[in-house]
């Protein structure tokens, strides 16, 4: 038996397909819904429960998940922080995190609450530093040594903005709809800090519903229920996971990652960066070619009018005014239209009764079969151009890989 498979993306490793796990029906918010009479309790919106695991890293998460059916906005997550056994949890998570602090720190608190995580964090150093907490919720008052934002952190801006030595974020994934991209963010974030900066995460962690067939774990504001595996291949986007253990009695599970990406991805997003760079020049380089070509009165046909050739045609400006000869290989494209620009395709044959100053062909790997087409055929032109280097150079003339 291979289990229900539904499609659905985890949010955690991307996997494109999941089995169903636990239906729970259609119910209320179970814990940000603050109904103020029984009226408005039993007439609260109700909203599907379709809660789906991923076969490859555990991840279970409910697929018919709205993030907006949530007023976050309005209604405070209250969270309670004042059993014994929680407050000894609190402290050793706290002290954790501290380990790590250099002198006056600058410490983030995503979803921070009325912020009693990141307040504790700023009396045990005796406020020396800056301690920050963002909550879209609530907007308690910036004091007592904590400075809060009634905002979302936005890794990309904030992490550049504030940098970080510490950023936590407790109780808060499981409320996300795509988690991995909040960790994937400031994984980036903090390569652009000249200085280490750790992530401290905890979510309430469900191994135990496995051992206990229990299900009241399940309501709508958890969108997604982190088993110890699902959160160890989520922390591993964000970086080298120093510290991964459970509190409370096995219910929740934390991490302490130094954020940061491999220096292969690194220097793959370099790359890109000067990819981009110099084919901004090379498209530069070539439309002024391409201008020089018409403003000297040449005649110019391009070999190819669909596909790369259209490309080719699309991102070098080759207009039909300029440039209306366009000639094909293949005698059922002819009557056809360059897309976009609107050159019609001619068959090839066209070029012995016109001959051209020059012969542009964007694919170059097959240039060679097309002049060796245009010696078979005595087809005659000036001069053979393909695109190299980021220019266009001469087939016969120029050194390039295609001959
Ligand atoms: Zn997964």
């Amino acid at each position: 038996m291979n289990g229900h498979i539904v499609s659905s993306t985890c949010p955690v490793c991307g996997y494109s397909l999941a089995s169903i796990f636990y239906n729970g029906g259609y119910q209320t918010l179970a814990t940000l819904g603050w109904p103020p009479t029984p009226e408005v309790a039993q007439s609260m919106a109700r909203h599907p429960q379709d809660f789906v695991q991923c076969p490859r890293c555990t991840h279970v998460w409910n697929r018919s998940f709205t993030y907006d059916a949530i007023p976050y906005q309005n209604n405070p997550n209250r969270m309670f922080n004042k059993g014994g056994i929680w407050k000894g949890h609190l402290a050793k998570t706290r002290d954790l995190v501290l380990s790590q602090l250099p002198n006056e720190p600058t410490v983030v608190d995503i979803g921070c609450g009325e912020g009693h995580f990141v307040r504790g964090l700023s009396e045990s150093m005796n406020y020396f530093g800056r301690f920050l907490g963002f909550d879209p919720n609530i907007t308690p008052e910036t004091g007592l040594g904590v400075e809060f934002y009634a905002k979302y952190f936005e890794p990309l801006v904030h992490m550049n903005e504030f940098a970080p030595d510490a950023v936590a974020i407790r109780h808060v994934l499981e409320h996300l709809t795509d988690p991995a991209t909040l960790l994937d963010q400031l994984a980036w974030g903090a390569t652009r800090l000249d200085k280490p900066c750790w992530l401290f995460a905890e979510v309430p962690c469900i191994d135990r519903v496995f051992e206990t067939g229990r299900i009241a774990d399940f309501f709508y504001e958890h969108a997604s229920h982190f088993t110890t595996q699902s959160f160890k291949v989520l922390m591993a986007r964000a970086g080298e996971v120093v510290v991964l253990a459970h509190g409370y009695d096995g219910e929740v599970v934390y991490a302490l990652v130094k954020l940061g990406v491999v220096p292969s991805m690194l220097d793959r997003a370099d790359a890109a960066s000067k990819f981009a760079l110099a084919a901004d020049d090379s498209r530069a380089q070539i439309q002024q070619q391409l201008n020089e070509l018409a403003v000297q009165g040449k005649r110019v046909a391009i070999w190819g009018g669909t596909g790369k050739a259209a490309a080719f045609i699309h991102q070098f400006g080759v207009d039909a005014k300029r440039f209306p000869l366009v000639v094909d290989s293949d005698p059922d494209k002819a009557g056809t239209f360059v897309p976009g620009t609107g050159q019609e395709i001619v068959f090839r044959d066209v070029l012995k009764s016109i001959p051209v100053d020059v012969v542009i062909i964007p694919t170059q790997w097959r240039a060679k079969d097309i002049v060796a087409e245009m010696v078979r055929e005595a087809i005659m032109a000036g001069q053979v151009l393909i695109e190299q280097g980021g220019r266009l150079v001469d087939f016969h003339e120029d050194s390039h890989p295609y001959r």
